[in-house]
């Protein structure tokens, strides 16, 4: 049977964190869903097209293994409609483990033939999130090294490059 995996995020923005999973992913899956999930009601930094754009120019075009999608209902329901049999999702620290546990649990309530699977990530990436990213990009941080540069430029351009920063 082939192996169909799902890699769901927000993704607001990719990072090398991200990166890493999807890398390891491409040798162990057939086909591997890079998808920018979204809640409407939830408010991101960068739009959905945006991110998707993004992810695009980092991990290249769409081709026979990979692929790039967005959607904004459950995931399971994703997974049937393109006959996905993995949730992939990438665990850091402990803290994560949790919320993880519990979707996981949730959405194997749901459809017991999608089955999740984690996978640790790379130890350059354990305090690597979008969220800490974003911080320290708002605040002029440089963020560089952790995203790829046409993300940090992205990063640049939302909160305004701050004085005295060439790159
Ligand atoms: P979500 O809002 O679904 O958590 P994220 O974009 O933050 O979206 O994360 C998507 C997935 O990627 C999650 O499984 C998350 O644990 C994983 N992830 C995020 N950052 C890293 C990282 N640095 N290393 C490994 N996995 C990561």
């Amino acid at each position: 049977m082939k192996k169909v995996a799902i890699y769901p995020g927000s993704f607001d923005p990719i990072t090398y964190g991200h990166m890493d999973i999807i890398t390891r992913a491409l040798n162990m899956f057939d086909e591997l869903i890079v998808l920018v999930a979204y809640n409407p009601n939830k408010h991101y930094l960068f739009s959905v097209e945006e991110r998707v754009e993004m992810i695009y120019e980092v991990v290249g075009k769409n081709n026979g293994q990979l692929r790039i999608d967005s959607y904004s209902g459950l995931l399971v329901d994703y997974a049937k409609k393109v006959g996905a049999n993995v949730i992939l999702r990438g665990l850091r620290a402990v803290s994560d483990f949790e919320y993880e546990f519990q979707m996981a649990l949730m959405n194997r309530r749901m459809n017991k033939d999608v089955e999740t699977v984690f996978l640790m990530t790379g130890y350059q990436w354990f305090y690597t999130s979008s969220n800490l990213i974003k911080q320290a990009a708002c605040m002029g941080g440089s963020v560089k090294g952790l995203v790829p540069d046409i993300v940090n430029k992205k990063l640049m351009e939302k909160f305004g490059r701050p004085k005295g920063r060439v790159k």
